[in-house]
C-alpha cells in the first residue's frame, strides 16, 4: 500500500495565524477570552480552548450581553455593525480576519459606495459570506448554484461587481459566473477573490484523486473548504470518503494494495493528518 499526503493539506495561513492569535491570548493571560463563533472547524481544537477557558459567542445577541472581556475575530471575517457592537460594549478586540477576507470587504465597501451593485458567489449563510455582506451599502446578493446564477436579475441601469467566497470551487465559480455574464447587459467587475491556498489545495486534490485507488478526505463537518474537497475528490476517484477524526476512518474500506490519497481542509491539524496517513500503512 501507498499513501500519498498533499503538500497544501491542513491549516492554510489564514487559520494558522487566527489559532496562533488565540493561543498568544491565552499565553498572556489575558480573561475572559471570547471567539465570534468557533476559531476553527474542528471540533477537537475548540474543545482544547474551552479548556483552556476560551469560550464561544455564538451571535450578536450574545456578544451584546457581554460587559468585560477580549473578543477575537476568526479568519472568516465579520460584518463592519459587528465591530460597532464590540467598541460600544466597551471590550477588546483581536482581530484574527485573514488579510485575503479582509481584502474582499474593501473591494464590496468601494464598489457599492460608488453605486454598483454586488454579486457574491459562495454559499449564503456561511460565515465568511455573511461577513462580506455586512460591508455592502447597497442591493447583493448570494450565488451559489447554477439555478440562481440563472434566476439572477440585477437593476439595469447598475454596475455589477462580482466576488467570491475565498473557499469556492474556482471551476463553479467560472461557470456561475458565465451564466450571469450570459444574462446581464450591463457592465461589469469580475474579480475571483477564490484565496490561492484554496486554488491550490483543490488543484492538488484533484491531482491526486485522479491517480490513486481510494482518497480520504479529512476536516470538520461544518467545513464548507472541506465539503468542496470532496466533492472534487468525488468526481475524480469514486472510493473519497470524508472522515472527521480517525475514529471515522474505516480501514476496511481501503484496498489492500494500491494507492491512498489524502488531503485535508485548512481547519485539520497537522498532527491528525499524520495519524490518519499512518493508519492507512498499518
Ligand atoms: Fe485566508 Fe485562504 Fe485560509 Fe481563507 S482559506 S483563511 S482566505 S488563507
Amino acid at each position: 500500500m501507498k499513501v500519498i499526503v498533499a503538500k497544501t493539506a491542513g491549516f492554510c495561513f489564514g487559520v494558522k495565524r487566527a489559532v496562533d492569535q488565540v493561543y498568544r491570548q491565552i499565553e498572556e493571560g489575558v480573561k475572559p477570552i471570547y471567539t465570534y463563533g468557533p476559531i476553527i472547524h474542528n471540533e477537537e481544537v475548540v474543545r482544547e480552548l474551552a479548556d483552556r477557558g476560551v469560550r464561544i459567542i455564538g451571535d450578536e445577541e450574545q456578544l451584546a450581553g457581554l460587559t468585560e472581556g477580549t473578543v477575537i475575530i476568526r479568519s472568516h471575517g465579520v460584518a463592519e455593525r459587528v465591530y460597532r457592537l464590540i467598541e460600544e460594549r466597551g471590550l477588546h478586540i483581536v482581530d484574527a480576519t485573514c488579510p485575503f477576507v479582509k481584502k474582499i470587504h474593501r473591494i464590496v465597501r468601494e464598489h457599492s459606495g460608488r453605486g454598483e451593485e454586488i454579486v457574491i458567489i459562495g454559499n449564503d449563510g456561511h460565515p465568511e459570506v455573511e461577513g462580506i455582506k455586512g460591508w455592502c451599502l447597497g442591493r447583493v446578493t448570494v450565488i451559489g448554484s447554477e439555478e440562481d446564477a440563472r434566476q439572477f436579475r440585477h437593476e439595469t441601469g447598475h454596475r455589477l461587481c462580482i466576488v467570491c467566497q475565498t473557499t469556492f470551487n474556482y471551476k463553479k465559480f467560472d461557470k456561475l459566473v458565465e451564466i450571469i455574464s450570459e444574462m446581464s447587459y450591463d457592465e461589469m467587475d469580475i474579480l475571483n477573490t477564490i484565496c490561492s491556498a484554496t486554488e491550490e489545495r483543490q488543484s492538488e486534490a484533484r491531482g491526486i484523486a485522479a491517480k490513486v485507488d481510494s482518497m480520504i478526505v479529512i476536516g470538520g463537518s461544518h467545513s464548507s473548504n472541506t465539503r468542496k474537497l470532496f466533492e472534487i475528490c468525488q468526481m475524480e476517484c469514486e472510493h473519497t470518503y470524508y472522515i472527521q477524526t480517525l475514529k471515522d476512518l474505516d480501514i476496511r474500506l481501503l484496498p489492500s494494495r494500491g494507492c491512498v490519497g489524502i488531503t485535508a481542509g485548512a481547519s485539520t491539524p497537522n498532527n491528525l493528518i499524520e495519524e490518519v496517513s499512518k493508519q492507512c500503512l498499518i
